[in-house]
């Protein structure tokens, strides 16, 4: 609906439109910030490359955008870059994530970290004040696979995160053992059950069923919101997967965290959460009473230039151009995997991920160093090893690796 390709001409005046209506520093008076342009003493103004690159003078300029611009009033010093961000946060809602018109709340938070810490914290506010639950009486449900911001945004709530077992194998969430620890934590006094389901774990790319998780809690009559964290895999699978029902459709699902500086490539800065409307009003904090607007986020003072960033990214390929990039990765990452089968390497790989996790017994660790594989455990007892197939990964990078990996195996042959 709204994602498009542009050409450079056009994207370069929207850039320029939108840095026009925000604060101009240089030319009118501005007394009351603490915020300005870049420091023209390092970071010349006037260069003339400058002119070329809409998005180096918008990093120039330094929009500020602090809080949330889906909602109410914001910061009316930077609304032409804020609407850039609006612009952005609408094609993912809408047209990738399929949340119906303006149905959503979200923003370009510093990282995937803070998206996904973001949205415990709103639902263990939400427990709290439409409940009057007291924080021991909630709990996270993530798998063992998840992200360590789970367990950190656990250890910063105070609330207790329950950790799901996987097949080792599959990677599939366990449900016998779900269905027993949800059990075990209402014995044990938990009522409200903050749910992450993962779109693309970070070390296999392997996907959570959400309706594995709102069978197992509706099943025994249980209160739940669910966040999903589509950091790794939110600009991968809703494109490999036409059929993915991992969105706003489905009415289980609360939240989502997609993460622009992981496979959109991004500058780092630029992660994103979105939500229903309605939730973000949890984490209000009514203090915050000198920035015009509400204060909805972890953050504060943030990077509009990261938000234009993103803009320019997603409007350079348009959404076939973004596909096509996608096809091209997993036609990589399918030749990877039949070397692996030839050889008879055993591994795990979603089929509408990139990512292809090699049980750690074929890989010789000096060949895990030299192809810099990254290990499930930085240290004893590690059983995992993970190619991600970006864009800088080429079938040839793949070859040379899969070829030595031949050799060693024709001469370590693993039982
Ligand atoms: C990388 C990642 C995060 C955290 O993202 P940052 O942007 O590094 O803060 C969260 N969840 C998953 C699944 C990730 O892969």
């Amino acid at each position: 609906m709204y994602w498009k390709r542009y050409t450079s001409e056009e994207r370069s005046s929207r850039i320029q439109k939108a840095l026009h209506e925000n604060v101009d520093f240089t030319n009118y008076p501005s007394l009351g910030y603490p915020a300005s342009k870049l420091d023209g003493h390092v970071f010349y103004d006037d260069a003339p490359f400058l002119k070329d690159a809409p998005i180096l003078q918008t990093y120039v300029a330094n929009p500020n955008h602090i809080g949330c611009h889906t909602r109410g009033t914001s910061v009316s010093s930077f609304k032409g870059t804020q609407e850039m961000e609006r612009e952005v946060l609408r094609v993912l809602a809408e047209d990738i994530f399929k949340a119906e018109p303006g149905a959503y709340d979200g923003y370009i938070s510093p990282g995937g970290t803070e998206a996904n810490i973001q949205a415990m914290w709103i639902y263990r506010n939400y427990f709290m004040r439409t409940h009057g639950a007291m924080s021991h009486e909630i709990a996270i449900l993530a798998s063992e696979d998840t992200h360590y911001s789970i367990p950190k945004g656990s250890n910063l709530l105070q609330v207790r995160w329950l950790n799901i077992p996987v097949d080792f194998y599959t990677r599939v969430i366990q449900t016998d053992k779900l269905d027993e620890i949800i059990a075990d934590a209402r014995l044990g006094g938990i009522r409200f059950f903050i749910v992450i389901a993962n779109l693309g774990t970070t070390m296999f790319g392997s996907i959570d069923d959400p309706d594995i998780y709102s069978n197992a809690l509706e099943k025994q009559g249980l209160e739940y919101r669910m966040h999903v964290d589509g950091a790794y895999g939110g600009f991968v699978y809703p494109f490999s997967n036409q059929r993915s029902a991992i969105n706003f459709e489905n009415e289980k699902i609360s939240s989502f965290t997609i993460d622009a500086h992981k496979m959109l490539q991004a500058p780092y800065g630029t992660g994103v959460f979105l939500c229903r409307k309605g939730l973000i009003e949890y984490v209000l904090t009514e203090e915050a009473e000198y920035i015009e607007g509400m204060d909805l986020t972890v953050c504060g003072s943030r990077s509009g230039a990261n938000a234009v960033a993103v803009w320019m990214i997603l409007f350079t390929y348009g959404p076939h151009g973004w596909f096509e990039k996608i096809s091209v990765l997993q036609m990589r990452t399918n030749w990877l995997c039949g070397q692996l089968d030839k050889m008879g390497v055993k591994y795990f790989r979603d089929s509408f991920m990139n990512i292809v996790t090699i049980q750690a017994q074929y890989i010789p660790e000096d060949l895990a160093l030299k192809y810099n594989l990254i290990p499930q455990k930085h240290a004893e007892g590690n059983r995992w090893y993970k190619i991600v197939v970006m864009g800088h990964v080429e079938v040839d990078d793949l070859s040379a690796f899969t070829d030595e990996l031949e050799v060693y195996l024709k001469a370590h042959p693993v039982q």
